[in-house]
């Protein structure tokens, strides 16, 4: 009896079944390298992120150069940041200057202690040394922006305002290489305490 045609492949039939062999093994090896690259690019990307240099944002304090806040501001961790007694006084004292016709500008206010550290370092890169950098920018554990209880004011008319009249509602220039650094730092219409000589007080 002869043997049926389709228990013996004919060669197109045994050709047909090894491409799909072969075209199932491609598509296998496909997936595989894709499910490497993929797990590869995913702990590279974890990777850069935990040694990514630290960037100060709005999180953390930051005050973009260009629009400084408002005494008023309700919004910005800056100023939500702050101690309540100092932003009171800010706001007060606020009222008194617009008379004169004076904007308090908030530069900087709270500040978190990541984005002190980053100061920090940036004064080390540009002073060159800790010990000079330490005279302008206080360590995280040091510094008044980190607790709350400092802002740095960018108009020279209104530190000048704020340097007069200021301990009229509690509010002094504390070290005395930083005429923009103002703390509520006595009572209200009490005597400031003698200005440190810089931020390594
Ligand atoms: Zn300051």
């Amino acid at each position: 009896m002869a043997p049926s045609a389709s228990l013996i492949p004919s060669p197109s039939r045994r050709r047909l079944a090894l491409l799909t062999i072969a075209a199932a093994i491609a598509v296998a090896l496909t997936v595989l390298a894709a499910l490497l690259a993929a797990s590869t690019a995913s702990s590279f990307a974890a990777g850069v992120a935990a040694h990514a240099p630290f960037a100060p944002a709005e999180a953390d304090g930051m005050i973009p150069a260009e629009s400084p806040l408002t005494v008023d501001d309700e919004r910005h961790p800056a100023m939500t940041g702050l101690d309540g007694e100092l932003r009171e006084a800010l706001r007060s004292a606020q009222a008194a200057a617009a008379d004169d016709g004076v904007v308090f500008d908030v530069t900087s206010g709270w500040r978190s202690a990541d984005y002190q550290r980053w100061l920090l370092g940036d004064a080390i890169r540009t002073y060159g040394t800790e010990a000079i950098a330490r005279q302008y920018v206080a360590s995280p554990e040091g510094s008044s922006h980190v607790t709350g209880d400092a802002v740095d004011i960018g108009s020279l008319d209104a530190q000048l305002w704020l340097i007069e009249h200021g301990r009229e509602w509690g509010l002094c220039q504390t070290y005395a290489n930083e005429r923009w650094h103002f703390e509520k730092a006595t009572d209200a219409g009490g005597e400031c305490p003698e200005p440190m000589a810089d931020a390594r007080g």
